[in-house]
């Protein structure tokens, strides 16, 4: 950073203590996590200075022979981490990514089934103030609210009576595992196509420590950010009939140029993702997100569904009298950062919530193991069950900060 403290000291200076910020606390949402340096260099790369709009050996610029070779290289290694025949690395984030797909599945106003926002869902999944809901006919499914989980019975009979073209699976705070093949035969029953949005697990399902909808389901979209740890991006994997339309849909569909030095980053990324340590990886996210689920539930805090299949889980802190707004403010204060979330059954807005999201992919990233758990719940547990007690959260922010320095902000 020798260079931007030269040129550009404020935007150096809040670089630095947002640095700060990651070294010293626990980052415990489940969507964000930490890229290595190997990706940092190639997102900071001057493959930024290009226009190149088109695909490999079709561009509308001179000039992209290395361009071609790193989206080259992108695209076959996404499609050998997941044993997908094509794959798309243009998108920019996972809601393009969705975005594309349904431009090649639908017309405006055809009938899209997906999980509502509330119980799960992404707002790329037909929120209404999203684009996907501004645009389709859209009916959602939810969780069961007795076991809190997907009742793939009750999702056939909503698609018999709402005929979809399109239904989406995957979510952002479910906490059990998704069966694809049940979304595919329920799809097939009616004569619909399934996208599988993999954004949270894709490093889950590359892996095999989730299944893996590739080859399952017609399409996959995904982030490369989340469980993937690479950059902020989308992708899209699907079948060799399907590549030209998706193609197509994402560019001139929907983008200009691609971006790409996060396309350089995502093959790096992906080369990382081959390796066994990353498997390690994947199961560690895991185990993790048991162990603190476990501490959690011996502490009388009530968990949605009751636990927890991957790396995230969900607290209903409605018995202990808090709302979820309070609940991450008092967090953040002592050094612990989480997302407040709407739980099944939701009786708050949004903004306030009942529950609490909590994941494992950065702090596992860091370093940390399953004996380190425990100390982490008992943090949030102490937190939450008194969280006006500022003496007590002001002594949890020093530990929580000694603690965090021991486990690098990188990699290995
Ligand atoms: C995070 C997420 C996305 C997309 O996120 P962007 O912020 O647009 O990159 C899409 N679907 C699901 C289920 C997600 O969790």
């Amino acid at each position: 950073m020798s260079y931007l403290g030269d040129t550009d000291s404020e935007i150096a200076d809040i670089i630095e203590k947002e640095r700060l910020r990651q070294l010293n606390g626990l980052e415990l949402i489940a969507s964000e996590n930490l890229v290595s340096r190997a990706v940092l260099e190639a997102m900071g790369s001057i493959m930024t200075n290009k226009y190149a709009e088109g695909y490999p050996g079709k561009r509308y610029y001179g000039g992209c022979e290395f361009h071609d070779m790193a989206e080259n290289l992108a695209r076959e290694r996404l499609n050998s981490l997941f044993g997908s025949e094509h794959s798309n690395v243009q998108p920019h984030s996972g809601t393009q990514a969705n975005m594309a797909v349904y431009f090649g599945c639908m017309n405006v106003r055809d009938p899209l089934l997906s999980m509502s926002l509330a119980q799960g869902g992404h707002l790329s999944h037909g929120s209404p103030v999203n684009f996907s809901g501004r645009l389709f006919n859209v009916t959602h499914y939810g969780v069961d609210l007795k076991t809190e989980t997907l009742d793939y019975g009750v999702i056939e009979e909503i698609a018999r009576k709402s005929r979809p073209k399109v239904i989406v699976c995957g979510a952002s705070a479910y906490p059990r595992n998704i069966d694809f093949k049940a979304f595919q035969e329920i799809a097939e029953g009616v004569g619909a196509r399934v996208v599988a949005d993999i954004a949270h697990i894709a490093g889950l399902c590359a892996t095999g420590v989730h299944q893996s909808p590739v080859n399952i389901v017609d399409f996959t979209t995904t982030t490369t950010h989340k469980t993937l740890r690479g950059p902020r991006g989308g992708a899209i994997l699907c079948r060799k009939e399907d590549a030209q339309n998706i193609d197509k849909q994402v560019f001139p569909g929907m983008q200009g140029g691609p971006l790409m030095h996060i396309i350089a980053a995502k093959a790096v990324c992906f080369k990382e993702a081959q390796k066994p340590s990353f498997r390690d990886y994947n199961i560690q996210i895991v185990k993790n997100s048991k162990a603190l689920a476990e501490c959690l539930i011996e502490n009388e805090i009530r968990l949605i569904s009751g636990g927890t299949d991957n790396h995230l889980m969900l607290l209903d802190l409605s018995s202990l009298g808090l709302t979820g707004l309070e609940a991450e403010i008092a967090l953040g204060k002592a050094g612990i950062t989480v997302n407040k979330n709407t739980i099944p059954n939701e009786q708050r807005s949004p903004f306030v919530t009942s529950g609490l999201r909590i994941g494992t992919p950065t702090i596992t990233t860091r370093g940390m193991k399953e004996q380190d758990m425990p100390i982490i719940g008992e943090w949030i547990t102490t937190v939450l069950r008194d969280v006006n007690n500022n003496f007590e959260i002001n002594r949890i922010k020093t530990e929580v900060t000694e603690f965090s320095k021991k486990f690098p902000l990188y990699p290995e």
